[in-house]
């Protein structure tokens, strides 16, 4: 069997694997590209959904040279406006107390797929195999080998480094036995198009109701008019009925759930639903292997946050091998590396994950106390100024110690 020798595996060409083969390409390293979708462009993970990148994204995507090719796509989203159905407390924030141009950017997945996607093949040094799988994983002290399938059978390789970039269900983490803690919300995210009457003027809106949060971001307007994505979370028993509806009866309820801030929805694109739950690895390494993205968290998207801080693993540890491989003789996987990468992600993490998880759990709550606590602290967020900076931060993006290449210019 062939045997070939690289610097570092990435195991899963989806949005965090690819942006991640980018963000290694300045260092010069002989780096492998896994994906098992062909082309990877093409993969699950780049469909019709759109993508809320926060301003630390933004400023890495920079950094990255990937903005001047996205921003065409991206539609700045200037404030947001967060409520409760039922209840008067509304929480704010504007582009213009962060002293930011925009919050984020509201962006289709398949622009940020085709954008990350298309510098790969002028990378020196990469090797892009799709479709590929990786089948086996054997860690030694100097290296990992990996036996790979793909289109001319199987081969094997030798890493310095192992990346699991390999989604919620990470091959690389089951071949491991790494556990995971899983909890399934029982609620599926139904995702589309609407076109409102009304403009949305960089507004990104999300309402909870007690079936789940239903969110309009804003999207470009075009020669049609108007119009937003919608990310509508709904009990997994509701959803179905919902996503059944005919058109007509959709919009209604769609209507229904978001209320008139924006006019009548006129119209509706593709509609598709994910079934959501929390997946959090119980480590971030083991000896010659880390773990980026969903394969190290995946959350619920009522934040949006787990691209963002895919991409802020895939910063840390871009900056952390630039830093370490000089004093480690050139050797990406050694274990300070590791245990470096680990530290610096640990606590953001943490903060996002349960942020997130805390935010479904107060508003997907009926108890009677809990509404008052929920109305109370939209009102705190919308009136307390230490609090409404920390919340800010962390939407931003810079909760906890930012990657460099996310940092505010100035
Ligand atoms: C409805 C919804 C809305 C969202 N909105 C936002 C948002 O607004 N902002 C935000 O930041 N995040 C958002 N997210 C989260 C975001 O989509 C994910 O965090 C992100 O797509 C994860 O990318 P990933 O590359 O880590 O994983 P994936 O996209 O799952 O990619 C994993 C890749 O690994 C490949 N693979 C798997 N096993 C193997 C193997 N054995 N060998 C080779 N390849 C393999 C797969 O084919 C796949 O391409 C949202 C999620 C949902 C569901």
């Amino acid at each position: 069997m062939n045997t070939e020798r690289v610097d570092v595996a990435i195991i899963g060409g989806g949005l965090v694997g690819a942006s991640l083969a980018v963000a290694l390409a300045p260092l010069k390293l002989r780096v492998m590209l896994i994906e098992s979708q062909s082309p990877p462009a093409s993969q699950p993970s780049w469909d019709e959904r759109c993508i809320a990148l926060n301003a630390a994204s933004q400023r890495i995507v920079e950094g990255l040279g990937l903005w001047p090719a996205l921003s065409a796509d991206a539609e700045p989203i200037t404030s947001t406006h967060i409520s409760e159905r039922g209840r008067f407390g509304v929480a704010r924030f504007t582009a213009e107390e962060a002293g930011l141009p925009a919050l984020g950017y509201n962006v289709p997945l398949r622009a940020i797929g085709a954008t990350f996607a298309s510098p790969l093949l002028g990378i020196e040094g990469l090797q892009l195999l799709a479709p590929a799988r990786l089948q086996r994983l054997q860690l030694g002290d100097s290296e990992a080998v990996l036996s790979i399938t793909g289109a001319d059978g199987e081969r094997e390789v030798r890493a310095s480094l192992v990346v699991a970039a390999d989604g919620a269900r990470s091959t690389v983490r089951e071949l491991l036995g790494i556990g995971a803690e899983s909890r399934d919300y029982r609620q599926s995210a139904i995702v589309t198009a609407v076109r409102p009457k009304r403009a949305h003027a960089g507004v990104a809106y999300e309402r909870f109701l007690p079936t789940g949060p239903i969110a309009l971001l804003p999207k470009p307007d075009d020669e049609f008019g108007h119009a937003c994505s919608l990310v509508w979370t709904l009990p997994s028993d509701l959803h179905r009925e919902v996503l059944a509806l005919d058109e007509a009866s959709f919009i209604e309820r769609a209507q229904d759930a978001f209320g008139e801030r924006l006019g009548v929805f006129r119209s509706l694109g593709k509609r598709m639903a994910y079934p959501l739950e929390r997946v959090m690895s119980e480590r971030l390494t083991a000896p010659r292997v880390l773990l980026v993205g969903n394969a190290a968290q995946s959350l619920h998207p009522v934040a949006a946050q787990g691209f963002n801080l895919g991409l802020r693993d895939v910063a840390t540890l871009a900056e952390t091998l630039a830093e370490t491989l000089a004093e480690s003789n050139g050797d990406p996987g050694s274990p300070e590396l590791l245990a470096l990468y680990q530290s610096r992600r640990e606590r953001d993490r943490a903060r996002v994950a349960d942020f997130t998880d805390g935010l479904v759990r107060l508003f997907s709550n009926a108890v009677p106390g809990l509404r008052g606590l929920r109305h109370l602290g939209l009102l705190m967020l919308d009136l307390t100024p230490p609090l409404r900076q920390a919340v800010l931060d962390q939407n931003l993006g810079y909760g906890s110690a930012a990657p460099k290449l996310a940092r505010r210019r100035g």
